[in-house]
């Protein structure tokens, strides 16, 4: 089959996931950048620039107007809608501190506190429990319609948002769209995929439930972690819990562990052996114990350009041992023969909707400037210009049902453009840090916690 151009390839793409396209009742500037963009990193910087400070001068005056807690926020920072003109305005925009999606009360509180935070009108909620966990009132709100999700820190304190089911679309959409335009020719729909997260349909990790979207993508995905992940599990595995429950879930974690890895090798080898094209989706880490094991077995595969790898989520792959991204990529080219350009990274939270996605020339993270715009802030939080390192911010014109302006413990440094390629957008470079001080957070982190560290012992 001849390779399609790359226009052709983007519209099969949108066929393909017909059903992420918002209808025209709900249709914003944000969804004219999204979905009618051929190719998020390539849209002319003038253009782009009209097209950011639309999508999101739309956007907050939807947040301002629609949800109280972030009305009070920004009458506070003396910022409203009339204060935006043009693009450099965007930048007073009242960011909001990643602790507060952090900072909830338990049980039926946390109920409510879900719902202040909801911009819109909230679906009925039903929650028959008297006093709920966690996951049953996510788990409540998920069944009226929401998909809530949350990521969390390594002291077990979760970052939880309260997408809708149409930001949810629009973040999924999004993300599909940045890896699968950076890997041209790569996606078709025939596709084998494996999917290195939780079940998507089995947990509420942004990370993992992000991923739904790949089984509309390619026809046919195995997943590495199949069991259901609750906010419990990854309390007992994240901390250091003690307690014959919290025990168990560790050894049962082990045991799951080896299997999983093991599965994967299978999975390799069985397609070793045709000609099908492959994608592995996920946490880098596991990918890391694979190739590891495969090295010390002495093995190696040549799946050449018939296969990809999107990482995403974190990138520490054991306790104390960054494996860096230019590392990983050679490890991958070496054991799985996969060239590198087909071995990107997605730099994203569970917060945003915007993925900065790897280029395959380069591998910096291009950002998809034309409705969602990267910040880097100084000590006082004020935005500094590029090449100085400080605080990552963004302002997320895909965020509809929360408001996503919002000021990230990650240190990043900014380039004008790319340093390698020659997409107009800009750049961050690709190794990000946490804040001194910050603790450590991202999904695969905290995936990683859960199948418990003796896997990187081996
Ligand atoms: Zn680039």
């Amino acid at each position: 089959m001849a390779t399609p151009d790359f226009t052709t390839y983007m519209k099969q793409l949108h066929t393909q996931l017909q059903k992420y396209f918002p209808s025209s009742d709900i249709w914003t500037p944000a969804d004219d950048a999204i979905y009618k963009t051929i190719d998020l990193y390539r849209v002319p910087l003038k253009e782009a620039k009209e097209m950011q400070l639309k999508s999101i001068k739309h956007t907050f005056t939807y947040q301002y107007n629609n949800n109280k807690f972030y009305q009070n926020f920004c009458k506070e920072r003396n910022f409203s809608p009339t204060d935006i003109h043009t693009n450099d305005d965007l930048e007073k925009i009242p960011l909001i501190p990643e602790t507060f999606y952090k900072d909830y009360p338990t049980g039926r509180d946390f109920a409510t506190w879900l719902g202040n935070i909801f911009t819109g009108p909230l679906p009925r909620i039903v929650i028959p429990q008297k006093n709920p966990t966690y996951d049953e009132v996510i788990n409540a709100f998920n069944q009226a319609g929401m998909a809530v999700a949350y990521s969390s820190g390594t002291s077990g304190r979760h970052t939880f948002i309260p997408r809708d089911q149409r930001t949810y679309y629009t973040s999924e959409f999004a993300a599909a769209k940045s890896v699968i335009s950076m890997v041209y020719p790569l996606w078709d729909p025939s596709l084998y995929g494996y999917l290195l997260m939780p079940n998507p349909k089995k947990t509420n990790v942004y990370a993992g439930k992000v991923c739904t979207i790949y089984f509309d993508a390619i026809q046919d995905v195995q997943v590495a972690i199949d069991r259901e992940i609750t906010t419990e599990l990854i309390q007992m595995t994240m901390t250091n819990q003690k307690g014959i429950k919290s025990s168990i879930v560790k050894l049962a974690a082990k045991r799951q562990s080896k299997k999983m890895i093991d599965d994967i090798i299978r999975w390799l080898e069985s397609h070793e052996k045709n000609t099908h094209k492959i994608a592995i989706v996920g946490a880098p880490f596991i990918l890391s114990f694979v190739m590891k094991k495969l090295e010390k077995e002495g093995r190696a595969f040549d799946f050449g350009e018939r296969g990809g790898i999107a990482t995403g989520g974190g990138w520490k792959a054991y306790e104390g041992v960054r494996v860096p991204v230019v590392e990983f990529r050679k490890q991958v080219e070496k054991i799985l023969g996969i060239p590198e350009k087909f071995c990107v990274d997605l730099y994203g939270m569970v917060e945003g909707n915007g993925w900065l996605t790897h280029c395959p020339e380069g591998h910096y993270l291009h950002a998809p400037y034309n409705y969602y715009k990267p910040l880097v802030l100084d000590k006082e939080n004020k935005p500094i210009g590029y090449r100085e390192w400080g605080r990552y911010a963004f302002l997320d014109a895909a965020a509809f049902s929360y408001p996503g302006f919002l000021m990230s413990g990650d240190q990043v440094r900014m380039l004008e453009h790319c340093p390698v390629c020659d997409r107009p957008g800009p750049v961050l470079e690709p190794e990000i840090k946490r804040v001194t001080g910050a603790e450590i957070r991202g999904c695969a982190e905290e995936i990683r916690r859960m199948l418990s560290a003796d896997l990187g012992k081996d």
